[in-house]
């Protein structure tokens, strides 16, 4: 078969780093020769390149969605035992992990319970799972946070590093209950919340409800302005378990014959050491 039309090669290639399609330009050549032996109509050779360039950028807005969202490592829902918190609807966790709900209205999720029993684990591998269903998430110590608020606060720029923060359609603020007295005494965190309230979802983890949380605001009343705002759309998840790493030791010191209830893998193989 004859070319009656010669395209030129180099052409092509710039034409694709103009407009941005890194992933056809990469890909024509190999495509193009398949398609020309095979006898393809124009369309399916188009479509088998878009649809290349397609799949690319899926992949790489995860990649870049994921390295913003701060997760811990390997922390998964997968790697999550439903079974040591016994309270917890997995159902419920698995509808949370859609994101379709709740992200979509602004609103937000409390997780209480006792230091070890697993509100990190679970809310970065809830954090993991929305962010796979496409949602931009960001994970951090809600002190890291606030610290970073204070100095935006400083440098008269609250409003827009509040505003910034606009673009992830939930933030994790992990342990709460940790922002010491003098952070609360700059009230950014209550600028924050008011700022997200029925927009933005937070995803918020304490060790205690409500109780001790007059030492994260500056006043009783704002204290309790934030607490309103915060449940008034909330899924309230309550986590009493006995720590899990204090139960998978007491698991493993029964010895052999009886088979730890909760341990993981990855536990019983250090055990085992
Ligand atoms: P918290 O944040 O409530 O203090 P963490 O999430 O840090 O507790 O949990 C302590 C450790 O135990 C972590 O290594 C975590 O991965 C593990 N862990 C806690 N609960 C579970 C669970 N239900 N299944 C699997 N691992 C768990
Ligand atoms: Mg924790």
């Amino acid at each position: 078969m004859t070319t009656t039309m010669t395209v030129d090669a180099a052409r092509v290639e710039l034409l694709l780093s103009e407009l941005r399609l890194p992933s056809m330009k990469a890909i024509w050549p190999k495509l193009a020769a398949q398609s020309d032996k095979e006898g393809w109509p124009a369309a399916k050779f188009l479509a088998a390149l878009a649809e290349h360039e397609t799949a690319d950028r899926g992949r790489r807005r995860f990649e870049r969605h994921l390295l913003e969202a701060r997760l811990p490592a390997g922390k998964t829902l997968a790697a999550f035992d439903f079974e040591a918190t016994p309270m917890l609807s997995k159902a419920q966790i698995m509808a949370l992990a859609s994101g379709d709900v709740w992200l979509k209205t602004g609103a937000n999720v409390l997780l209480f319970g006792p230091p070890g029993g697993g509100k990190s684990h679970l809310s970065a591998a809830l954090g993991l799972a929305l962010v796979e269903n496409g949602w931009r998430v960001l994970f951090t110590r809600t002190t890291d946070l606030v610290q970073r608020l204070q100095v935006a606060r400083r440098e008269l720029a609250l409003e827009s590093a509040i505003a910034k923060l606009d673009r992830y359609d939930l933030l994790i603020l992990d342990d709460i209950a940790y922002v010491s007295k003098d952070q609360a005494e700059t009230s950014v965190l209550f600028e924050l919340i008011a700022a997200r309230y029925e927009r933005r979802s937070m995803l918020i983890t304490a060790n205690q409800p409500f109780g001790e949380w007059g030492k994260i605001f500056p006043d009783q009343a704002m204290t309790l302005a934030a607490i309103d705002r915060l449940v008034h759309h909330a899924t309230i998840l309550e986590m009493n378990v006995e720590s899990y790493r204090r139960r998978a030791a007491l698991d493993r010191k029964r010895g052999p014959g009886r088979p730890p209830a909760h341990a993981t893998q990855k536990e019983l193989e250090k055990a085992a050491d």
